[in-house]
């Protein structure tokens, strides 16, 4: 190489890198959440759903702080390990991944809806709050570690739809949310359907005019697709048999966010497929699926299980990239696995994005091993205006961070 030609290169070299975001590479730790772009990470616990997502302005949204109050044979293992509980976990990935932000803090937490796996569990084994008002176990444990701007869930604040949820861990999360909003000040909404001011960029959203967080869908009332109108889906519960009213699954939040031209859809455990004798709307998925049209990118409804992903969905929300929550070996079933690679429902190409794969699943289906990723936390960065985005593996069994793999531009 010629001396000129040196500095020529080295000069593009340093231009590079100083405007460039830093790349990815497997082997080293991920690199920070970069300003302008939207981080979207799938954390894998084994014991449940969380996802962290960081919005170009900075702004925090944690959705779901899963913790199974125990395990079986059929359930794949704690991650990183079972020395700690799944919430403890959460936050202290949660504060790595924050380590930009000199106080770490969720300016929003969503839960999609009342499920252990989905806001945690407390068992016998589950140390009091400080203030001994409810136990620590996911959400709770989160609430108790880092402070939160607002809460939304789908019940606040009679928490009575379709009857009242009394069982123990909502109990626990009832008594949680009491206690933070009466001794320290926590918001607390219900999530309402149609809308897209309640989840906003609070840090610098004149600078980010392209991004929304479309609320979509909550207790059977559905987005529209037109301005902020909604459906209700379920009928009136008096002209229902109760064998038959919405269960907790059916009433999970579902939301759409987007960026420029990359959208990205999250609902919870909502179903598709009923067994037979079900009435035609205890499948959500469908209108659901009209009002959000394609998206670049979904998590699986319900970790993949049998009664979703009908096939109007899949091909009407057809992304690029499905990401998975495993916590079990039914996660995901076989006829959900078909449906996601036919490409008579959707053409080109997609792939599929596991947190871990049950060893009983990966004899059981035909083609699973097609899989993208079958073991680490899922984390989607989105380009600034979110003209690309691509997919980051990161080694779920340690705190190190690794990246083990890396997809996209
Ligand atoms: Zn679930």
């Amino acid at each position: 190489m010629n001396t000129r030609l040196f500095f020529l290169s080295a000069g593009l070299l340093i231009a590079l890198s100083l405007t460039a975001r830093a790349e990815d590479v497997a082997g080293t730790p991920l690199s920070a959440w970069q300003p302008g772009s939207v981080d979207i990470h799938q954390i894998s616990t084994g014991r449940g759903n969380a996802g962290l997502y960081i919005f170009p302005d900075g702004t925090t949204l944690l959705v779901d702080a899963g913790e199974l109050p125990a395990k079986t044979a059929q359930h794949t293992p704690d991650r990183p390990d079972g020395s700690r509980p799944a919430g403890e976990w959460i936050v202290r990935y949660i504060r790595q991944a924050l380590a930009h932000d000199p106080q770490p803090a969720l300016d929003y937490v969503l839960l999609t809806h009342f499920h252990d796996d989905h806001m945690g569990g407390p068992s016998d084994k589950s140390p009091a709050s400080s203030s001994g008002a409810y136990k620590l176990a996911g959400v709770t444990q989160v609430g108790e570690s880092l402070k939160i701007g607002k809460l939304l869930d789908r019940g606040w604040p009679d928490y009575n739809y379709p009857q009242p949820l009394d069982d123990a861990a909502t109990k626990n999360y009832r008594a949680f949310v009491k206690w933070q909003t009466e001794h320290k000040g926590l918001k607390v909404e219900c999530f309402a359907p149609g809308r897209a001011d309640q989840v906003v960029l609070c840090r610098d959203a004149k600078k980010y005019p392209d991004f929304q967080f479309r609320n979509v869908g909550a207790n059977g009332e559905i987005w529209t697709g037109e301005g902020t109108a909604t459906q209700k889906h379920f009928p009136p519960l008096e002209t229902v048999p109760r064998a038959l009213w919405p269960h907790e699954n059916m009433c999970s939040i579902s939301f759409r966010l987007s960026y420029g031209k990359f959208d990205f859809f999250n609902g919870g455990d909502i179903p598709g497929v009923s067994p037979k004798g079900r009435p035609a709307w205890h499948d959500v998925e469908t209108p659901v699926a009209k009002a959000v049209g394609p998206v670049d990118a979904a998590i699986l409804d319900h970790h993949g299980y049998l009664d979703t992903h009908n096939e109007f969905f899949v091909g009407t929300l057809r992304p690029r990239v499905w990401t998975l929550s495993v916590w079990d070996a039914h996660h995901p079933t076989a006829g959900v696995w078909q449906r996601l690679q036919s490409t008579e429902i959707y053409p080109g190409p997609r792939d599929v994005f596991a947190t871990d794969l049950h060893p009983d699943n990966r004899k059981a289906i035909e083609g699973i091993d097609k899989l993208a990723s079958q073991a680490g936390h899922i984390v989607l960065r989105v380009a600034p205006g979110g003209a690309s985005f691509r997919v980051v593996i990161v080694d779920d069994t340690s705190e190190s961070r690794r990246v083990t793999k890396v997809f996209g531009p």
